[in-house]
């Protein structure tokens, strides 16, 4: 491709987001190494090349230059990582673009996010028992619906989906964000910025609002962590998300926020872990001798784990689509008739059985516990 104007340059930027949303990824990575530009999709998890363009270093900053105008960066002000948001016409979708300085010019990686994307939970890959236990969690007027997992594991569409099976004309159901991914009919939403507004200013200014069913984006300072706890334990249904590993490892995140396990345990709701794992080409998948050893190593069986070849079906990776992996607690009665915590199903147990069924291979399913 002639990149020798401007507009080429941006002719080619469009070409490129074509080619990303064609290809079903869910990141673009714009990368500068001296003499070149590195572009790659995330597809299925995994990145790939899409492009290099090796340019002279004139013709390398004004390609810089036109893709941060194109990706909504007037210029990367004081080299400070940035974030922006743009989209193009001819696209149904929103390109969440982030800027950060590197050593040979500025690193732009786009997040794609479809425009009026439709939630529901039922369509969402969970199973039944897990959509009923949320279902039930999502009637209740008050207490704390709280997800973990990797960034692009899907929390946030979790959520979202979530949402959109309260009535939002009869409760008043607002979210606060960092940033806004995704919109719903009824839903108020809050943007949190950096420096000037933070998810617990937000939320001390929504409880003024009469809220019944507020989603914090993420809980990761004691302030927010203390507001979110009492808006759950005085008569508020709060959805959120915290970083940890695990299910059980929410407890002990809200703990070392500074929540008292006891008050935590007793207005939890629903807290759930998930994983996005790559799965297998079902076109070239085959037994994976080699790595036997590891799966012996951390699950301690003999199975013969499965990998994908490579083939013209998934670009050589060997890995097509994704699987989700969950795991979830409830509150509820034992025998006894006392309220206790109650684990469902483990990470590591899906991905043995995933790496058993021959669905993921033993590198991805040993990375999940
Ligand atoms: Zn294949």
């Amino acid at each position: 491709m002639d990149l020798s104007t401007s507009r080429a340059f941006e002719e080619y930027f469009n070409h490129m987001l074509h080619k990303a949303v064609e290809s079903g990824a869910s990141d673009v990575h714009i990368e500068p190494f001296p003499g070149v530009f590195q572009i790659k999709f995330r597809v299925d998890g995994v990145l790939r090349f899409f492009d290099k363009q090796i340019l002279d270093t004139k013709r390398l900053e004004r390609f810089a230059e036109v893709t941060r105008k194109m990706c909504g960066f007037d210029m990367g002000k004081d080299g400070k990582p940035l974030d922006a948001r743009f989209s193009i016409p001819s696209l149904p979708y929103d390109f969440r673009s982030s800027l950060c300085p590197t050593m040979y010019g500025e690193k732009i990686v786009l997040r794609l996010l479809q425009k009026n994307k439709a939630f529901d939970l039922r369509t969402y890959p969970l199973r039944d028992d897990a959509k009923a236990c949320l279902g039930r969690a999502l009637n209740r007027s008050q207490g704390m619906i709280i997800v973990s997992g990797p960034t692009g594991s899907g929390k946030t569409t979790l959520l979202y989906n979530a949402l959109s099976v309260i009535d939002r004309i009869a409760n008043n159901v607002h979210s606060i964000e960092d940033p806004i991914e995704y919109s719903l009919p009824n839903l108020g939403q809050t943007q949190v910025t950096h420096g000037s507004l933070s998810f617990a200013e937000v939320l001390r200014s929504l409880m003024r609002q009469d809220p019944d069913v507020i989603l914090v984006g993420e809980i990761r300072d004691e302030e927010t962590a203390r507001s979110a706890i009492h808006a759950s334990c005085t008569g508020h249904l709060v959805l959120s998300t915290v970083h940890a590993n695990s299910a059980a490892e929410i407890v002990e995140r809200m703990e070392g926020l500074g929540v008292k396990r006891d008050l935590f345990l007793a207005n939890l709701a629903f807290a759930s872990a998930q994983r996005l794992v790559s799965k297998n080409c079902p076109h070239c998948t085959e037994d994976d001798p080699d790595s036997i050893p590891l799966v012996r190593a951390v699950f301690g069986d003999d199975a013969i784990p499965k990998r994908g070849r490579g083939c013209e079906h998934c670009g050589n990776s060997g890995i097509k689509g994704m699987v989700l992996l969950f795991e979830w607690l409830t509150r509820e009665r034992d025998g006894s008739g006392n309220k206790v915590i109650k684990p469902h199903d483990s990470l590591l147990n899906q991905s043995r059985y995933y790496m058993r069924e021959g669905v993921i291979n033993a590198e991805n399913a040993c990375g999940t516990d």
